[in-house]
């Protein structure tokens, strides 16, 4: 609420965004994040990560057998990475919702895939897909732990 702490009751998700090499390299960055920003979420972490093979093998560890794996590894590993952790309200679905579909060729207009890729390879971002991955890949990406801090907006973005 405007005056009082109704908002710090509510449950808050957490979730890990990343923008992708080719985000980086496309000068995407700010949009991904404004995104975000402009919806309202709350920025609780950020780093510019050139990541370690074995940091991505363990966060697409469920993608190990798939065919496109080494591809996979190999595009994420060809530059840095922006990870981020953005908290809110159901933040961890709607952050899906406004990526848009994996695969660019499904993503509608308005998405962030929708409007800035085309190829399921060169998707341009990433999302947690559950409250428990998010939890997950904010461990592995964020070991120093996340950015504790009050934003003056919170009676205005929630009732
Ligand atoms: P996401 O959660 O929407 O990112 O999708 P997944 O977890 O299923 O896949 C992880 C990432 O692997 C996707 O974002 C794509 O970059 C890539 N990927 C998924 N499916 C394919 C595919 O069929 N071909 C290729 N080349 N890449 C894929
Ligand atoms: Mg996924």
């Amino acid at each position: 609420s405007l005056h009082g702490s109704r908002g710090l009751c509510m449950a808050m998700e957490r979730t890990y965004i990343m923008a992708k090499p080719d985000a980086v390299q496309r000068g995407l960055v700010s949009d991904i994040i404004g995104r975000f920003e402009k919806k309202g979420y709350k920025l609780v972490a950020l780093k510019l990560v050139k990541p370690a093979r074995s940091l991505l093998e363990e966060h697409y560890d469920s993608l190990k057998d798939k065919a496109f794996f080494p591809s996979l590894m190999d595009y994420m590993t060809s530059g840095p990475v922006v990870a981020m952790v953005w908290e809110g309200k159901n933040v961890v679905a709607t952050g899906r919702t406004m990526l848009g579909a994996t695969n660019p060729l499904e993503s509608a207009p308005g998405t962030i895939r929708g409007d800035f890729s085309i190829e399921v390879g060169r998707n341009i971002c990433h999302g947690s897909d559950s409250v428990e991955n998010a939890e997950r890949e904010i461990k592995l990406w964020f070991g120093e732990g996340t950015i504790d801090w009050s934003s003056h907006s919170q009676g205005w973005i929630y009732e």
